[in-house]
């Protein structure tokens, strides 16, 4: 359906745009239980039309795979990384990671990031432990929020979104856009 759509082309150098993608939807075995969980189809497509770069912000910053499991606590306009069993506070390893990964991500001009949702790294609106009484609070997962605000206006999806075709058809007609906004401004 979309193949008549879109061609997702940096226009100055006639290379296809790059998109960032959690490794665990392009269908690599990164998850803290050492699977996966790919997105077939989105993959598939995304594809033919694109650059998909994966990346997996646990496992790269050296958190070992298999992991144990992880959440955010605390303030959701802080929150932490921890782990659930052994306590322990993952933030200041992730937001270091995050840091040079995000410089390195700049440099490679990415059109925009697909990420996992609900993961306390990669999630969009994941649920934050603790944040206090009554209605549960959430946040971006740590690199998601990290990302978005050293890309403020970056086209950012999670793969619940994208099953939606009018959100996948928004989603790639807003990476090519922001690819030839770019390429006026250098002109
Ligand atoms: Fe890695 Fe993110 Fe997938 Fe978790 S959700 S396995 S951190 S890519």
């Amino acid at each position: 359906m979309f193949s008549s759509l879109f061609s997702c082309y940096n226009t100055t150098m006639n290379t296809p745009i790059t998109i960032g993608i959690s490794a665990c939807l392009f269908g690599q075995n990164t998850r803290y239980d050492g699977g996966h969980r790919l997105e077939q189809g989105l993959v598939g497509l995304l594809a033919e039309k694109v650059v998909l770069m994966p990346l997996c912000p646990e496992a790269e910053c050296g958190l070992g795979i298999p992991r144990e499991p992880m959440r955010l606590e605390g303030d959701s306009e802080n929150p932490r990384l921890m782990t659930i069993a052994s306590r322990c506070d993952l933030t200041g390893r992730m937001q270091t990671w995050a840091t040079l990964r995000l410089d390195a991500l700049a440099n490679e001009a990415i059109g925009g990031l697909i990420l996992k949702a609900r993961s306390p790294s990669c999630g969009k609106q994941v649920a934050v432990h603790g944040a206090g009484e009554g209605e549960t609070a959430y946040s971006p997962g740590l690199f998601t929020r990290l990302a978005m605000k050293r890309f403020p206006g970056l086209p950012i999806a999670d793969e619940e979104e994208l099953r939606d075709p009018a959100r996948l058809a928004d989603f790639l007609k807003r990476i090519t856009e922001d690819e030839q906004d770019h390429q006026e401004n250098q002109r």
